[in-house]
C-alpha cells in the first residue's frame, strides 16, 4: 500500500501543564496513535530533546509498546550540536533505540542543520556515523533536517550525495520568504533528486490560526474546511514531497489532518490562487516569526520561555491586549525567567532556525508584560 503523506510529528504533544514540556497527557496521546494508525496512517517522526528529552521515550510507551513494528515507521535524529567526541555519537544513537525500544529505525536524521551546525557535523564525520548505521542495518535512509539558505543547501547536497531524504521547513507563508527561502530549498531538492519531508507546514500553528481577513477569503472558497487543510495540502502538493510532519497537539487536530489527508488530493488551480491571496495578510500579521520548536529555551541560561512568550507577544499584537496575556505572563515567569532577565548572551540566537533577534525581543516583551497597563 503506497504510504499516505501525513506525518505524526511529536514535539508538540498534547500537556497537562502548558509550563511543563514533560507533562504530555498519556492517555490522550495513546488514543491518537492508535486513531493514526487506524486510519492508514504509518510515520512517525521524534528527536533527542523534543518536550525535554522525553518525546522519544513516550513514543515508546504511546506507540513501539503498543503496536506490531511492522506497522509503523520511525524517524528520530541526532543533534550534532552535543557532539563533542566521535563517541558522543554512538552513546546517543544507542540510548535513542533504547528510549524508543526498538531495535532499528526506519529513518534517521541529523538535525536542525544551520551553517554553524554543518561545520560541527563535517568536524565530527556525522555524515557518516549516519551512513555506517545504514550499512549495519540500523537504519533505514539517512537524511538531515535543515535550517539555512538554498545555497548551502546546494553545496550540501553536492558533498553528500549519499543521503536519501531532506527535511525542509516548508509552508506558504515562507514560500517567497528571504530568510526562510522555502521554495529556492525545495527547488534545491529537487535538482538533486531528493525526496522532501515537511516540517512547519502550519508555521508553528500560526497558519492555522490565520487572521479574520485571511479565513474570510479561504471561507468565501469553501466555508466548512479547516485553515490548517490549506496549508497542509499546499505543502503536500508540492513536487517531491514523500511526507508533511504535522506536530498535532490533540485529538481534533488529529481527526481534521485525516480528513483531508486520508484521501489527499493537490491543490487545485483555483486553490493555488486563493492561498496567494491570503498570504500577504497572513504575513503580515505575524509578529514574530517564531514556530515553537524550543531550541533556544534548551541552551538559555536564564531559563526564559522564550517560545511562550512569543506566542503571548504575538497573540496580544494580533488581538489587542488582553488581561489574559498578562495573566498567563505572570504564571508563567512565576515558575521560569522573566524576559527582563535575559542576559543578552545570544546563546539562544545561534540555535535559532528562524533567525530571530530574540534578545531584543525579551526588551520589548518586559516593557508588554512587565509593565503595568
Ligand atoms: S540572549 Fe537572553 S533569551 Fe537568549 S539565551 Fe541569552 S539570556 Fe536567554
Ligand atoms: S525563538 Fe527560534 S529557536 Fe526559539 S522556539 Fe522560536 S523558532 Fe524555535
Amino acid at each position: 500500500m503506497k504510504q499516505k503523506k501525513l506525518g505524526f510529528g511529536t514535539m508538540r504533544l498534547p500537556l497537562l501543564d502548558s509550563s511543563d514540556q514533560t507533562s504530555i497527557d498519556f492517555p490522550q496521546m495513546c488514543e491518537m496513535v492508535d486513531t493514526f494508525l487506524q486510519q492508514g496512517f504509518t510515520y512517525f517522526d521524534t528527536a533527542y530533546m523534543y518536550h525535554d528529552y522525553t518525546s522519544e521515550t513516550m513514543v515508546r510507551r504511546a506507540l513501539v509498546e503498543r503496536h506490531p513494528r511492522k506497522d509503523f515507521c520511525l524517524a528520530t535524529k541526532l543533534p550534532p550540536w552535543m557532539i563533542q567526541q566521535k563517541d558522543d555519537m554512538e552513546r546517543i544513537f544507542h540510548e535513542q533505540l533504547e528510549k524508543c525500544g526498538v531495535t532499528y529505525f526506519d529513518y534517521y536524521l541529523l538535525h536542525s542543520i544551520t551553517s554553524a551546525i554543518y561545520e560541527t557535523a563535517q568536524r565530527m564525520d556525522c555524515f557518516s556515523f549516519i551512513q555506517e548505521k545504514k550499512k549495519q542495518g540500523l537504519v533505514g535512509k539517512t537524511g538531515f533536517s535543515y535550517h539555512d539558505n538554498a545555497k548551502l543547501l546546494d553545496a550540501i547536497l553536492a558533498s553528500h550525495p549519499e543521503v536519501d531524504f531532506v527535511q525542509i521547513q516548508l509552508n506558504y507563508a515562507d514560500w517567497d520568504s528571504e530568510d526562510i527561502q522555502a521554495r529556492l530549498c525545495h527547488e534545491v531538492c529537487v535538482k538533486h533528486g531528493k525526496p522532501v519531508i515537511v516540517m512547519e507546514p502550519l508555521k508553528g500553528g500560526a497558519l492555522a490560526r490565520i487572521p479574520e481577513a485571511a479565513k474570510k477569503i479561504l471561507q468565501g472558497f469553501s466555508p466548512h474546511r479547516s485553515a490548517a487543510s490549506w496549508a497542509i495540502r499546499f505543502a503536500a502538493s508540492q513536487e517531491n514531497v514523500m511526507m508533511v510532519l504535522s506536530g498535532m497537539s490533540g485529538s481534533g487536530q488529529m481527526l481534521d489532518n485525516i480528513s483531508y489527508m486520508r484521501d489527499f488530493q493537490p491543490l487545485s488551480v483555483e486553490e493555488t490562487a486563493c492561498i496567494d491571496r491570503v498570504k500577504q495578510i497572513i504575513t503580515a500579521a505575524i509578529a514574530v516569526p517564531c514556530t515553537g520548536c524550543r531550541y533556544c529555551v534548551e541552551v538559555c541560561p536564564a531559563r526564559i520561555p522564550i517560545p511562550d512568550y512569543f506566542a503571548l507577544y504575538n497573540d496580544q499584537k494580533r488581538f489587542v491586549f488582553a488581561p489574559v496575556h498578562a495573566a498567563h505572563y505572570m504564571n508563567l515567569s512565576q515558575n521560569h525567567g522573566k524576559a527582563s532577565g535575559c542576559a543578552v548572551c545570544g546563546q539562544c540566537e545561534a540555535h535559532c532556525p528562524q533567525h530571530i533577534a530574540i534578545s531584543e525581543y525579551m526588551k520589548e516583551i518586559a516593557a508588554v508584560f512587565e509593565t503595568p497597563h
